[in-house]
């Protein structure tokens, strides 16, 4: 069976001693984790975090990576830079990013390519607003999302890891119910497997309003390969509750 992964995306929070305090009370209770662990921070702060975390089983994560490689692109963080400070995961097309940087299926697709080719693992973010799911178009969204990362990444697609974010779940206290969430991953592992033969093997995990209480029953699901977790993740007993429940 694979393992878990359970990431949390700290986005736009935090500062040197709570980013302490909380990473301190991690690794305390976070020995050998039954799931693979990550924490995806702002970038300012990755070093902080990549010396805290040394030598502990918590991986380390970015929120974005730019689609360039270097160059004249002010304020973008390249996957090289990201790399030499231990980064393993980075999220990548989150529908903060979608909705507030414009951010296009095109750029997500480049991004996703630059994360692959710097040695970090891309978790590509789809999903639906209210007025899709309301308008019946869940399914058409999220394959169109990631139809555009399969097409520009070809036969490195089983290197990614896909987050089913509904928009309408993100920070809202709504999640989606065990039901709904498995409907959409059954969807996405079965898109998967039509462009790879290695599409089992791909962590498909959830995220929206996750959290020490919902849990467990979205990760009983068979194709939710654990969470991407925002609000929770600041709290160490949340989030410390939540990698017990994907053993
Ligand atoms: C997220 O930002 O990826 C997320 C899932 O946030 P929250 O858990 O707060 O809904």
């Amino acid at each position: 069976m694979k393992q878990k992964l359970i990431a949390g995306n700290w986005k736009m929070n935090g500062n040197l001693a709570a980013n302490e305090s909380l990473i301190r009370a991690l690794l305390a209770a976070v020995q050998q984790p039954v799931a693979t662990v990550a924490v995806c921070v702002p970038s300012v702060y990755l070093a902080q975090i990549q010396h805290l975390l040394a030598g502990h089983p918590i991986d380390l994560g970015a929120q974005d990576i730019s689609a360039h490689e270097a160059g004249a692109f002010t304020g973008e963080v390249s996957g090289a830079m990201l790399k030499e400070f231990g980064v393993r995961y980075c999220i990548v097309g989150h529908s903060e990013r979608r909705q507030y940087h414009a951010e296009s299926d095109a750029l997500v697709a480049s991004k996703t390519q630059r994360a692959l080719a710097s040695g970090i693992t891309p978790i590509v973010c789809v999903g639906e607003t209210l007025a899709d799911r309301e308008a019946g178009k869940t399914e058409e969204v999220v394959k169109r999302q990631l139809a555009a990362v399969i097409h520009e990444n070809g036969h490195c697609i089983s290197e990614i890891v896909v987050a089913y974010e509904p928009v309408w779940a993100i920070g809202t206290g709504k999640t989606a119910s065990p039901e709904q969430a498995q409907q959409v991953h059954a969807v996405l592992r079965a898109q998967l497997k039509a462009a790879s033969s290695q599409a089992e093997r791909i962590q498909i995990i959830y995220g929206g309003s996750m959290n020490a209480v919902n849990a467990a029953q979205l990760l009983a699901q068979p194709d939710i390969d654990g969470g991407l977790i925002g609000g929770a993740a600041l709290k160490a007993a949340d989030f410390l509750t939540i990698i017990d429940a994907a053993r």
